[in-house]
């Protein structure tokens, strides 16, 4: 069978199946396609024993290598350019990213489930200003413990900077997500600076977190970078140009957390699926087609 053919059998059974789905009645329309498809992927993150595991290893490792960091010459940051015997002495800085790093977002993912729907601007709004994400395993008591030893923290999300119709605050984001860090007592919350948004600043405005980086490498000496995306670390462009160059920062100053939801890895890989003229279903269905095809059956890397 080949990999369309595949794809419409597995929708026939799916459509079918949809009718039993949690929250579906047996006249309701069947779950759109990309909401079903992210539920293995959120209970994961949510109830696997695995994913705690994963994560707070992870964030172990980083504290044991503190002080190694501290000592080792360099620079965590491609940022930080020039002189390294002056940025040396500067004080010490670790970037983490937020959403999926830091802040655990799984809820609003199931709660897309539930209700059938995708993410969306919207939803994903109203869920930040509820200022409720809880932490990633390990990642208070890291952040902690990198405070007590003397290292200044700045959260670069790309969370975005921009007002609301209905609130009189500049940046509604900002304010309910420094609300989520301090419920959370993660360091550094109150500090002007350590709370930098997309779009926070007016160089600031695009996804690209190389501008966000720089501006921390030229005040701090940048010990370790945390991201669940390669673009946490590097424009993933640059990555797949350079990979042989960074391998080894992974695991010592560059330490990346499990999202098997979402992400540039499946923006690259769905890119170009839906078109202008697609329906939202017609694009549902449209990357799903294409999610199927790239599967791999036989080894090919
Ligand atoms: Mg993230």
């Amino acid at each position: 069978m080949n990999a369309k053919a595949c794809f419409r059998s597995l929708t026939l059974l799916i459509a079918g199946l949809s009718s039993i789905a949690v929250g579906a009645s047996p006249d309701s329309a069947p779950l759109p396609t990309i909401a079903r498809e992210q539920v293995s992927a959120t209970l994961w993150m949510q109830r696997a024993e695995e994913y705690r595991i994963a994560t707070e290893s992870v964030f172990r490792l980083a504290t044991e290598r503190l002080p190694v960091l501290v000592s080792e010459p360099g620079s965590a940051a491609i940022e930080q350019v020039g002189d390294a015997k002056a940025w040396a002495k500067l004080n010490t800085a670790i970037i983490v990213d937020l959403d999926e790093t830091i802040l655990d977002n799984s809820y609003y993912q199931a709660r897309q489930i539930r209700a059938g729907a995708e993410y969306d601007e919207a939803s994903w709004q109203v869920w930040m200003q509820e200022a409720a994400a809880t932490a990633v395993p390990g990642a208070v008591e890291f952040l902690q413990a990198a405070s007590r030893a003397g290292h200044r923290i700045f959260y670069i999300t790309n969370r975005a900077c921009a007002p609301m119709p209905s609130m009189d605050d500049p940046c509604p984001a900002k304010t309910a997500t420094r609300k989520n860090l301090q419920r959370l007592g993660l360091p550094d919350a109150d500090y002007p600076d350590a709370l930098m948004l997309r779009g926070s600043h007016p160089e600031w405005r695009t996804s690209d977190k190389t501008s966000r980086r720089a501006w921390v490498a030229s005040r701090y000496r940048v010990i370790a970078l945390f991201g669940d995306d390669l673009n946490d670390f590097m424009p993933r462009a640059d990555y797949a140009k350079r990979r042989a160059e960074f391998a080894d920062f992974f695991g010592r100053r560059w330490f990346l957390l499990p999202n098997p939801i979402y992400g540039s890895w499946e923006r690259a890989l769905l890119g170009g699926a839906c078109t202008p003229s697609m329906t939202a279903t017609q694009c549902a269905m449209a990357t799903t087609e294409r999610r199927y095809g790239l599967l791999e059956t036989e080894g090919q890397r």
